[in-house]
């Protein structure tokens, strides 16, 4: 059986950085909407710009151009991989609802679904140092896990960037966004018996550990 996985939890609690280690190690197929959405917006398609004002002031892409953009992504070549982790989507229960009918069309299970949890505070400041790698998508913080030559990518030598919607406003908007928005998705996984909590404010392994631990309970 495949290993399905998805990742929910507050901007900044490293949701990339677990399902960069999840690709690596268990060869899971990465589906991060984030990032979907940031290459559409460089593509300059019409999907990106539709999307481009709502992300830069911390909103959500409405549900119907997201859906649709993920479901174009759940085709039989998803079902032949070893395996998924979504990681940004479902942000609401309408897209769970979706994701729910479109995997059951595919006869594809979600194995578990990760909540990774964490402080606002603690996201405030872990997404001001934030640095990524708009090449290679590498992920580094100005304290925590600075680059080896101050701006340069340590992995393929790209031009490290601050994305749009790393400034404290816009930071504390996501996070209220998450609150309102996101929660009830929990609740939603956790009344079909699927969810599995992690804290996610300590060192990256530490969490990735309780994330496998999550798989074989
Ligand atoms: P992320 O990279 O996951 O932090 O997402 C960045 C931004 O993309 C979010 O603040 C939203 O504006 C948009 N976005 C990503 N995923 C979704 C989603 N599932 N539903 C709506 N908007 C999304």
């Amino acid at each position: 059986m495949p290993t399905n996985l998805v990742l929910i939890g507050p901007p900044g609690v490293g949701k990339g950085t677990q399902a960069a280690l999840l690709v690596e190690r268990l060869g899971l197929l990465h589906l991060a909407s984030g990032d979907i959405f940031r290459s559409e917006i460089t593509a300059g398609t019409e999907l990106g710009l539709k999307a481009k004002a709502f992300m830069d002031r911390g909103e959500l892409v409405p549900d119907d151009v997201t859906i649709g953009m993920m479901e174009a992504r759940f085709t039989s070549e998803v079902a032949k991989k070893r395996g998924f982790v979504l990681d940004g989507f479902p942000r609401t229960v309408a897209q769970a609802e979706a994701l729910d009918c479109k995997l059951k069309s595919l006869s594809i299970e979600i194995t578990r679904v990760v909540s990774l949890e964490i402080d606002d505070e603690i996201v405030v400041a872990r997404l001001s140092g934030r640095r990524t790698c708009p090449n290679c998508g590498r992920i580094y913080h100005l304290q925590t896990k600075p680059p080896t030559a101050e701006g340069q990518c340590d992995n393929c030598g790209g031009a490290l960037q601050v994305r749009a919607d790393d400034n404290p406003d816009t930071i504390r908007n996501r996070l209220s966004v998450f609150h309102e928005r996101s929660e009830p998705v929990l609740a939603y996984y956790a009344g079909l018996g699927r969810l599995h909590r992690v804290d996610g404010d300590r060192k990256a392994e530490d969490v990735y550990s309780d994330v496998i631990e999550g798989l074989i309970v």
